[in-house]
């Protein structure tokens, strides 16, 4: 599933190959993946506009439409966004695709169809509507920020950094490898930490963020790209610990299907 650095590796894809050409074809595949919009607004919207600036907010995409309005990319369970050189062949299961004039095109595709394409006025009056906190990359977004938000919560931590209304963008794979970074049980309750713990949290989030990001890793995508000790390439039935070179342990929270180390993370 995409989180924060899936989505900041398709914000790259879009700001690259995306960004001042005008779209000269808006071909939608299947309408379903833009909800209540329709296919023939959408393309109206769009055909012969340029997208002129990228912007990512937690595990959302949006592009400045030059006419105005920003086009909204969710990417869901199975969602990516491609570029199609001009001789390309369409990749399997796009959903949407814009063309360029004289230059490819950008795919969207998703295979479960869980995610959204649509159209906005106002890139913060939708970031509000979604209910989605700061980005978790946010530099005005420190930690007393993170702590005001969470300590008087009773919840798990796993499931307090996956909550995208406290901090947008970790979902169940990159929460499973801050806590590991953190040395942190994924069961423990946040209010429980000590406020050191919470701070190496807040902090450890950053740091696994950022270097997924600067390396180009994803969640599913590109695991291997991650630094060395990142549990991510570990997360799999028989995978062990690279700290410790324990067996892993495969545990159940709230309908997600986590991995950590008992040795290491008490858990
Ligand atoms: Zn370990």
């Amino acid at each position: 599933m995409p989180e924060l650095p899936d989505v900041e590796g398709f914000r790259r894809v879009l700001a690259k190959n995306g960004l001042r050409k005008a779209i000269v074809r808006v071909v939608v595949r299947d309408a379903r993946i833009l909800g209540k919009l329709s296919a023939r607004t959408f393309a109206a919207r769009l055909q012969g506009a340029r997208l002129v600036a990228a912007r990512r907010h937690g595990k959302h995409l949006m592009a400045k439409i030059d006419r105005g309005g920003w086009l909204t990319l969710h990417f869901g369970l199975t969602g990516a966004l491609q570029f199609v050189p001009a001789s390309g062949e369409e990749p399997a299961f796009t959903r949407v695709r814009l063309d360029f004039a004289g230059d490819g095109g950008l795919a969207y595709t998703n295979k479960r169809m869980i995610g959204r394409v649509g159209l906005v006025e106002d890139a913060a009056d939708f970031i509000t509507a979604e209910g989605l906190g700061p980005d978790a990359l946010d530099k005005r977004f420190d930690f007393a920020a993170f702590d005001a938000a969470v300590s008087r919560s009773k919840r798990d931590v796993k499931a307090v950094l996956m909550d995208q209304a406290i901090m947008a963008g970790i979902g169940n794979i990159y929460s499973d490898e801050i806590l590991f970074q953190a040395r942190i049980d994924p069961a423990e309750r946040i209010d429980k930490l000590a406020p050191g713990q919470r701070k190496r949290l807040f902090l450890k989030a950053r740091a696994v963020l950022k270097a997924a990001s600067a390396h180009g890793a994803g969640s599913e995508r590109f695991a291997e790209r991650t630094p060395k000790g990142s549990l991510l390439p570990e997360r799999r039935k028989g995978g062990i610990c690279p700290s410790c070179r324990s067996p892993l342990k495969i545990f159940k929270l709230g309908g997600r299907t986590g991995y950590c180390c008992p040795r290491c993370q008490g858990c």
